[in-house]
């Protein structure tokens, strides 16, 4: 549960606590404050966002904690409250100034969550970036990969951002070729579910497809290693359940009869 005044204060890629809890706004107003803001119409309502700079000094009993930390100890609603205080927060410190003539933005009067430039008008929104993600099955066995960028060597399920012009499919197609160069049935191309994820502000579409022809081969660039893993190969370390990862390497293992927490 988040409480209903709950402040999420972001220093860098991390989030504020205060004496070991998710502070309140009022508490909140101790800090050397860069940003504040409030939900406004987004649920939960009468939550709050705020920043402080990357090299401000914290008072007494504040400490930044990691935020993917924050989800598995305090659960899916809470995450997605600070999922939703996180895109704030990144909009506003990303729409200072107008990307057309360069003046300071400033709040529209006409839509909450909308910055306007006074001089020429442009408009910015929060921007979210639709990623693909997908479950890709051979024979009953699931394709999990190590990303290189992970440092903790654990397997997951492929994942990458859309290109300009692309549809989910041809992402999916094109993605796994890349990465490990086979093909998948796109036509077998299932969507599931959705996730948004502010690391630093995807989207994560959720899709399961089968594989159609090749043989697995690593690109070395993004992707160490790659398997094929049946239900009961499965590595215990994969990602946990507040993660679109975490719920597809579920969903792919409870189709085939095992259950894992
Ligand atoms: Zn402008």
């Amino acid at each position: 549960m988040v409480k209903e005044n709950a402040a999420f204060i972001f220093q860098g890629g991390s989030l504020l606590f205060f004496r070991g809890e998710l502070p309140d706004a009022q508490q909140a107003a101790a800090l050397p404050l860069a940003d504040f803001g409030s939900f406004g119409s987004l649920e939960p309502r009468g939550c709050s966002w705020g920043r402080v700079a990357r090299d401000a000094v914290l008072p007494e009993g504040w400490e930044a904690v990691d935020r993917r930390a924050f989800g598995e100890r305090f659960g899916m609603e809470a995450f997605k409250a600070m999922s939703t205080a996180w895109g704030l927060m990144d909009w506003k410190a990303q729409a200072q100034y107008c990307g057309r003539c360069g003046t300071k933005m400033v709040q529209s009067p006409a839509d909450e969550r909308a910055m306007k430039c006074p001089k020429c008008g442009h408009m910015l929104f929060p921007v979210i970036c639709p990623a693909m993600i997908v479950a890709v099955e051979r024979d009953g066995k699931l394709l999990l990969a190590v990303n290189k960028m992970n440092k903790t060597g654990r397997y997951s399920v492929l994942a990458g951002f859309l290109e300009v012009g692309e549809s989910i499919e041809d992402a999916i197609v094109r993605e796994v070729r890349e990465e490990v160069g086979i093909e998948v049935d796109r036509d077998s191309i299932e969507y599931l579910y959705s996730q948004y994820w502010p690391f630093p502000r995807s989207l994560m579409l959720a899709a399961r497809a089968r594989w159609k022809s090749g043989e697995l081969h690593a690109d070395g660039v993004e992707i160490e290693k790659a398997g094929w893993f049946a239900p009961d190969e499965v590595p215990q370390n994969v990602p946990g359940t507040i993660t679109v990862a975490g719920w597809l390497i579920r969903d792919f293992l409870k189709r085939h009869g095992v259950t894992r927490d």
